[in-house]
């Protein structure tokens, strides 16, 4: 695809463009929750803050609009529908756990399977890291009192930094109340987890057992019928009962979602990328674990997917110098998100997926009630993050190849989250997959939830070095504006 240089009248036209649409998304997303919360809380709205004080981080979403400074066009406008949609489902989310308490389940990881599970039955799911990681991307130092407070309890500073924290707002007082909890051995944070709730929270505890081997006929079957005893144990234990015709509505529209995202990675496969970066990570935050199967979740991807065929009409990349296309390689880096743009806009990298994003699309077939449970089973044996973190390598390199032959990718960071060891043990064999495929590699070390361990300075400078040293690459510009 051919770039093409706007002339000077189409730069000013085009930036007047950009801002009016940066304030107008401002405005709508404040308005937006405004409303709901004033609606659903009303005044009470004053005792939840003090009562949780995290909603008054929450409030302020400038690290996510600051975000956009150097993007344009269709990649900014898609950027930007992302942050309101986090914004606006967060607030929703955040409200329904408040206001239900006796259907509230708690449970750990991404949620995949579960939350359509618990939906179906008229629960509401409150995924323990969702606080952290949204104050990670809004506020990285917010985590660090509970990080402390978890630690001060005798939790080891050596697990996950996502537990802990999470594990920290419990300590503090400062979780949602609910009525039971569901916990899982999907990677050695969540086991420690999983036994901290038991002890503390002093609520009905369910543990899904995850086989360890999990790609296989066997496992699903086995975790299907896991399942389907939490089902009947959220049955004596929660006023909610299974709907099996709600659960198969919320399928089908998950697999329409499946599809629309498809799509929109369809688009990633072109060069210069129409999108990048924000659009492929917050999209599958949101999609899935907040709006799983509704109708919102397809609107979401085919709206990004027009945003996307913007620019391929025009002829433009989402990064107009894009020189590298780089797969992050384990967790995006929520605490130093910024890095995407900073990469972009100095060294002309594009992000063009990272591993947590990227995780087996899985259709569920809702003919009956076996098959979708058996569906629900390996959607979410291969959850993101954990589904890297245990089994056998083959399941690591398996999507790592994936990634790269799909999108020919020519550059791997690896966000070498410091507190997750399963994969830590892959390093080497990763580092010599590397090199057969002739694809460099930077590993920069950083904590996803703790900006203590590098700081945004560190990670920069990591990255710097890299660019300067392994690629001999010149910057396109000395310093990034906002970062
Ligand atoms: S980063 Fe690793 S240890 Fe932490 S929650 Fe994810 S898979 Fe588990």
């Amino acid at each position: 695809m051919a770039v093409v240089q706007p002339s000077d009248s189409e730069s000013i036209l085009s930036t007047t463009r950009d801002n009016y649409l940066l304030w107008k998304t401002i405005g709508k997303t404040y308005l937006t929750a405004g409303k709901t919360i004033l609606k659903r809380r009303g005044p009470k709205i004053l005792s939840d803050a003090k009562q949780y004080p995290w909603l008054t981080e929450l409030a302020d979403l400038s690290s996510f609009f600051r975000s956009v400074s150097g993007r344009s066009g269709a990649y900014r406008k898609a950027i930007l529908m992302l942050f309101e949609a986090t914004a606006t489902n967060v607030v929703d989310y955040v409200v329904d756990v408040l206001e239900q308490p006796e259907r509230v389940v708690y449970f750990q990881s991404a949620g995949l399977g579960l939350t359509e599970i618990l939906k179906s039955m008229g629960l509401i799911p409150y995924i323990d890291m969702a606080i952290p990681v949204v104050n990670a991307l809004l506020n990285p130092p917010s985590n660090t009192v509970y990080m402390d407070a978890a630690e001060s309890e005798g939790v080891s500073s050596d697990i996950c930094s996502l537990g802990r924290a999470a594990q920290g707002l419990l300590f503090k007082g400062h979780y949602p109340k609910a009525s039971v909890v569901i916990g899982n051995n999907g990677c050695e944070g969540q086991v420690n987890s999983s036994l901290v709730y038991a002890k503390r929270l002093g609520l009905p505890l369910f543990i899904v057992d995850m086989p360890n081997q999990y790609n296989t006929e066997r496992a699903e079957e086995f975790f299907a019928g896991e399942l389907r005893r939490m089902i009947e144990w959220l049955t004596s234990n929660t006023p909610g009962r299974m709907d099996w015709d709600l659960l198969k509505e919320i399928l089908d529209g998950r697999n329409r979602q499946e599809e629309a995202k498809l799509e929109l990675w369809e688009l990633m496969r072109l060069k210069p990328a129409p999108l990048a970066a924000e659009v492929i990570f917050l999209s599958q935050l949101i999609a899935p674990v907040f709006l799983s199967g509704s109708p919102a979740a397809c609107e979401l991807y085919e709206s990004l997917c027009e945003c996307g065929q913007e620019n391929i009409q025009k002829g433009i990349g989402a990064n107009p110098n894009e020189r590298y296309r780089a797969v992050v390689w384990h967790p995006f880096m929520a605490v130093h998100f910024h890095i995407y743009r900073y990469l972009e806009l100095k060294w002309g990298v594009t992000v063009i997926q990272d591993s947590m994003s990227y995780s087996n699309t899985i259709f569920v077939d809702t003919s009956s009630q076996d098959s979708m449970m058996r569906g629900l089973a390996r959607m979410m044996l291969n959850t993101p993050m954990v589904n890297l973190s245990r089994g056998t390598a083959e399941n690591y390199f398996q999507t790592f190849e994936q990634i790269v032959d799909q999108y020919d990718v020519n550059l791997v960071l690896v966000g070498d989250h410091i507190g997750c060891k399963s994969v830590a043990g892959m390093t080497g064999l990763l580092r010599d997959k590397c090199r057969q495929k002739d694809i460099p590699v930077a590993f920069i070390p950083y904590d996803l939830i703790d900006p203590r361990f590098a700081s945004m300075g560190d990670v920069m400078r990591r990255f710097d070095q890299f660019m300067e040293t392994i690629l001999d690459a010149e910057p396109l510009m000395e310093t990034v504006p906002d970062i």
